[in-house]
């Protein structure tokens, strides 16, 4: 496995190894394997892992996002130019202030393009002055073939209105509104307003953070198209995971829960 190296000089002077998992990205009324979601996985040079949230929230507040995600890019893009499975994309998370400052983060990407959707993590908001920028980007990027996701909608800084000016192809809904969906009807007709806007507008919805057989089948029944979640499989170095879809579930067994994954604090159990 190839590993990246980035020096994270702007916080504790220490050398942070970079590597990347795959969690797949089902259609939740076929169960079939639609894409994957590359995520970075991280140590010290003491070995020790650090949380990715914690190291790409420092990176942005530190204003080296761009560093961390160039490496992380370039992990996720040499496992992925040579292994993702045919038919499948790739969804690659990225920092606006990458996008704003440091394009050339996507080359490695770039003989995937058109298979790759980029997943916008608003963790503050875009100042005024960068926005229109910022939406030139998008579009440059658009043209040459990349796809985009708003991430963690519900959660943080993803508003709504995101969904009016960046005019993504994917919306992911954060844990905030998927997680116990089936036991609150408020999130449930949330989660359904959405599903009407997505048909309407031709956005494709991504609920994330599945992980109960109750929750799939509540989001499947309100027409989320696309699902992520511990139920269906853990993020792996590999491009594995999936299982049947409703009847006899996806619990343990091969692509399932049980199926060799992570454990929950992001260290590989193989
Ligand atoms: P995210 O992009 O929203 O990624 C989804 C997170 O949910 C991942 O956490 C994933 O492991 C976790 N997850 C997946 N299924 C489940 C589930 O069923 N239940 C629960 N509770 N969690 C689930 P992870 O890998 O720790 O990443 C955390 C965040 O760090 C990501 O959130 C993303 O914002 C950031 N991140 C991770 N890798 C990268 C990267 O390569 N580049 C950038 N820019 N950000 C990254
Ligand atoms: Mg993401
Ligand atoms: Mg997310």
């Amino acid at each position: 496995m190839r590993v990246a190296r980035v020096r994270d000089a702007c916080q504790r002077g220490i050398e942070l190894t970079v590597r990347p998992v795959f969690q797949p990205i089902v259609e939740l009324a076929s169960g079939r394997i639609q894409a994957y979601e590359a995520l970075s996985r991280l140590t010290d040079d003491k070995g020790s892992v650090v949380r990715p949230d914690d190291a790409f929230a420092a990176a942005e507040a530190g204003g080296y996002a761009a560093a961390l995600d160039v490496l992380a890019i370039r992990a996720i893009a040499s496992e992925a130019v040579r292994r993702l499975p045919p038919g499948a994309r790739l969804f690659v998370n990225v920092s606006p202030a990458t996008l704003l400052t440091c394009r050339h983060a996507l080359k490695p990407l770039q003989p995937l393009a058109d298979r790759v959707v980029l997943e916008i993590t608003e963790r503050r908001p875009i100042g005024r002055d960068e926005e229109q920028k910022f939406l030139r980007t998008l579009d440059a990027l658009r043209s040459i073939g990349y796809r985009l996701a708003i991430d963690d909608l519900g959660d943080g800084y993803a508003s709504l209105g995101r969904m009016l000016t960046l005019r993504p192809e994917y919306v992911k809904l954060g844990q905030s509104l998927v997680g116990d969906v089936e036991a609150d009807p408020r999130r449930m007709a949330m989660v359904g307003s959405m599903v009407h806007f997505g048909a309407r507008s031709g956005t494709t919805l991504v609920a994330e953070g599945i992980e109960t057989q109750a929750c799939y089948e509540t989001l499947r029944g309100l027409g989320v198209e696309l699902g992520q979640g511990y139920l269906f499989a853990r993020p792996s170095p590999e491009f594995g995971g999936g299982g049947p879809p409703g009847g006899g579930g996806w619990g343990p067994g091969p692509g399932g829960a049980g199926a060799p994954g992570e454990g929950d604090d992001g260290r590989q159990e193989r």
